[in-house]
């Protein structure tokens, strides 16, 4: 997309010439038409759990719920509310992650983040009797620990969901001389090679119908995906229907010295 602009140029009070400029707004309206549909999104996605609750509401206050069935609708009141508590949270993690700061970085231990990830979902885990395993060498990078840990939560939790009874969720460390991985894999239901491309974009769902364990929002991987490109990091998914998903994340190495030096380099 273009934008074509034609000014005079004025010279002692004179016409001296004319200047044709040509803009490229490509990108700036590619900006703008994903705002407007992140919007759209969002107001559907609020909007279909609220729809749910005030019908069911409007059910029992017309008494049309018989009372052997009033329990099955609060279950209905009550997970329709989780899943909007749910979706505000994660639209608000979001938005916090577009405006991300420097400042915050820290030193961190990738064992610590998994024990901390493990912990929150060991219950999930149990129901379904999946083993959570962490493998390789601690490694401790300087990023930003909270949403290193959004990272790995919701890689974990999708593992779980997505996974297998009596499966397995790995968190594997690794390191190379430059570089750090972490990989993600689970021997779960595994993502047909046609939806790979596009399960890192807000609110895309594999199956459109919630999950069927504990539903999700759809933005889990899109918060994943903004935390890896805010570290400078790269994202790579491996993953083969009916046999498992692995996520490969790669960061540069990065220590707090490292960044004193950046800094430097930045002010030089
Ligand atoms: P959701 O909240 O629906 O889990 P995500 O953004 O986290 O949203 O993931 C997008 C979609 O990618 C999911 O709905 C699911 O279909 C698919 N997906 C994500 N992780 C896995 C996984 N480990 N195994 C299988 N499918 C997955």
């Amino acid at each position: 997309d273009y934008q074509i602009r034609y000014n005079q140029i004025i010279v002692n009070n004179r016409i001296a010439g004319f200047a044709l400029i040509v803009i490229d707004v490509t990108e700036k309206r590619r900006a703008e038409r994903q705002r407007q549909e992140f919007t759209a999104n969002v107001s559907h996605e609020l909007k279909t759990p609220l729809q749910s609750i005030i019908g069911c509401a409007e059910l029992i206050e017309n008494g049309l719920v018989k009372n052997g069935d009033l329990e099955a609708f609060a279950g209905r009141i009550r997970s329709q509310g989780s899943r909007l508590v749910r979706l505000i949270e994660d639209i608000i993690l979001l938005s916090r992650l577009d405006e991300l700061h420097e400042s915050m970085h820290e030193t961190v231990s990738f064992n610590q983040i998994t024990k901390e990830v493990f912990e929150s979902i060991a219950h999930k885990a149990e129901e379904h009797h999946i083993e959570l395993i962490k493998e390789g060498p601690d490694i401790t990078y300087y990023g930003v620990y909270r949403y290193l840990y959004e990272l790995i939560y919701n890689l974990c939790d999708n593992a779980v969901k997505y996974g297998k009874d009596q499966g397995y969720v790995k968190v594997i460390t690794e390191e190379t001389e430059k570089k750090i991985i972490i990989k993600v894999k689970d021997n779960g239901i595994g993502i047909p090679i046609e939806h790979q491309a596009r399960i890192f974009e807000r609110f895309y769902r594999v199956d459109k119908s919630p999950p069927r364990r504990m539903g999700g929002t759809g933005l889990g991987l899109s918060i994943v995906k903004r935390v890896v490109l805010f570290h400078k990091g790269k994202i790579k998914l491996e993953s083969k229907e009916g046999v498992g998903s692995t996520f490969i994340v790669c960061f540069k190495k990065r220590l707090a010295a490292d960044k004193t030096q950046e800094q430097a380099a930045d002010t030089e």
